[in-house]
């Protein structure tokens, strides 16, 4: 049975694993959890999946974890860790084989880097991590001979692609692109968008950062520079594609022209599926997932 971590289990990917989990009951063992403020929720996955350990993000939130469980009729109590000390513990746990690594922001990068010295796999949703430090994450990697998975929907079709080509017959990898639900607004549209707006990606349901970042289309510049250190392509290999429908999650152009595309539902359970279960492709008990969660 495979041991994992998930840090920012509360949020839009990390309750997205454990829904994978679930259908694969058997198969994994949830050893840490790691959340920030969301304690109510916390609390309920710490009841529904036993965890060995879980961490806090501030030491004023163990009070309230601690009467949050006392309402809920399971006795079980975890190990509680708080702060970047404790990501850290969660992330490198004896019993940890496999770090979802899906906290938004930069904190994610210190404890995802220390479980890549600890030898852990990465299936990685934080893309700032390769952002701020993807030079440094790729080699660690490297050095101790650990993989790195993607969750990010383009980069794991990347990932799937590659799988029938090697890296130098790589002519290209295309990243796709809804556009976000601004593509065909006028400049003078734009002036009017409030934040509500920005919320509603066409095809994706995602945690707020990312659905900004979408909207912006900032997300597509931090997913250039994810692919480039993720698959060590210099820049003028990644390109960008408009596909609204977000059908083909991302392709590559190999050498003898041959262009390779995974499609699928717009439903991270699916990369999440990927990451979890590879390098095997399982099928859940629940069947294929469907569309938009
Ligand atoms: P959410 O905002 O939904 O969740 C963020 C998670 O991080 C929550 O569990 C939150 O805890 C936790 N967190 C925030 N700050 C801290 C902290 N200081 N210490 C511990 N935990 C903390 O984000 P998403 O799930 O959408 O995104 C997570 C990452 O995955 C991002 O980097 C994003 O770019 C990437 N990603 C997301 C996709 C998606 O479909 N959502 C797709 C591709 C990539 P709490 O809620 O308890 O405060």
């Amino acid at each position: 049975m495979k041991g994992l971590s998930i840090l920012g289990s509360t949020g839009s990917i990390g309750r997205n694993c454990l829904r994978v989990i679930e259908d694969f009951e058997g198969d994994f063992r949830v050893v840490g959890l790691a959340a920030g403020k969301n304690i109510g929720l916390l609390a309920e996955q710490i009841q529904r999946f036993q965890p060995t350990i879980v961490s806090l993000s501030h030491p004023s939130c163990v009070e309230v974890l601690q009467y949050q469980l006392q309402q809920l009729p399971s006795k079980y109590r975890p190990k509680i860790v708080v702060g970047g000390e404790g990501l850290i513990e969660v992330a490198t746990h004896p019993e940890t084989d496999l770090v979802v690594s899906a906290i938004v922001g930069v904190t994610g990068l210190l404890p995802t880097f220390e479980a890549i010295q600890f030898g852990k796999s990465i299936a990685l949703a934080n893309k700032e991590i390769m952002v701020v430090a993807g030079e440094l994450v790729k080699e660690a990697a490297r050095i101790k001979r650990v993989e790195i998975l993607p969750v990010d929907s383009e980069h794991n079709a990347i990932h799937q692609c590659l799988r029938s080509g090697k890296k130098e017959e790589v002519h290209r990898v295309i990243l796709t692109a809804s556009g976000g639900p601004f593509r065909k607004f006028s400049a003078a549209q734009m002036t009017t968008v409030t934040p509500e707006m920005a919320l509603q990606h066409p095809t994706w349901s995602m945690g707020n950062r990312i659905t900004i970042d979408s909207a912006t289309l900032m997300n597509k510049g931090f997913e250039i520079l994810e692919a480039i250190w993720l698959f060590g392509l210099p820049v003028d290999k990644v390109s960008v594609l408009i596909h609204p429908q977000s059908t083909v999650h991302s392709m590559v152009e190999f050498v003898d022209g041959s262009v390779i595309a995974q499609l699928g539902l717009t439903d991270m359970r699916h990369p999440i599926q990927y990451a979890l279960t590879y390098p095997k492709r399982e099928m859940t008990k629940t069947g294929v997932y469907g569309a938009r969660s």
